[in-house]
């Protein structure tokens, strides 16, 4: 998607560890009207009517995820890092190992949210190992539940995960593909797209 692609390379920062930071539009400040270019664009990679959840992990996921909801007119259900007073009932429980903070969470999802009959597009900002999306999948594995795709605003597609979901038949469709980036020099490389 041309639109983020200009967006990253004007305000994404390479950092060190295979890090890019978009903290300006996407995981801090939100550029609420690129969301809704996103979210249309998400729309049209997924045009499947069977669509009736969008699931996503708290935190940066969240707002990408509402945008694109309202084009999608169904509700979004965000994974929970944690376990709340709000958490009550039954809940399905996996692991994941972040990327950014280098540990390991549970996450959470209500049963009353999620089950049998579902058909599922997941939505995360950012696709590097592919740790929160399979987690995110087991979740809605657990609850017998469909995965119809994997939306991702910004794949980072020299590190595993998306050769790994796509390798299990999974649908990922990411909306810019870094193919490299350089902390140095600060270059970003996209990966062509149609
Ligand atoms: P994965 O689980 O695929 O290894 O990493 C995906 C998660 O880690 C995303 O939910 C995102 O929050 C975070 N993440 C991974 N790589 C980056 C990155 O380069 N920049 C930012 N801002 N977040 C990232």
């Amino acid at each position: 998607m041309e639109l983020l692609e200009e967006r990253i390379r004007k305000d994404g920062n390479v950092k060190p560890g295979n890090v890019l930071k978009v903290d300006s539009f996407l995981n801090h400040q939100m550029d609420v009207e690129l969301f809704s270019e996103m979210g249309k664009e998400f729309r049209r990679l997924f045009p499947s009517e069977k669509i009736n959840k969008i699931l996503t992990i708290e935190a940066s996921g969240i707002g990408i995820a509402c945008i694109a909801a309202q084009y999608f007119h169904v509700p979004v259900v965000f994974a929970k890092k944690s376990q709340s007073v709000n958490l009550d009932g039954e809940q399905y429980i996996t692991r994941i190992e972040s990327f950014t903070h280098k540990r390991v969470y549970d996450v959470i999802v209500s049963k009353k949210y999620l089950g049998k009959g579902d058909h599922v597009l997941i939505i995360d900002d950012f696709l590097a190992n592919g740790c929160a999306a399979a987690g995110l999948i087991d979740l809605v594995k657990s609850a017998g539940a469909v995965v119809e795709g994997v939306g991702i605003a910004i794949e980072k597609g020299f590190q595993e995960g998306g050769r790994l979901l796509r390798s299990k038949g999974v649908r990922v469709e990411s909306l810019a593909i870094v193919e490299s980036m350089d902390d140095q020099t600060g270059e970003i490389v996209f990966r062509s797209q149609n």
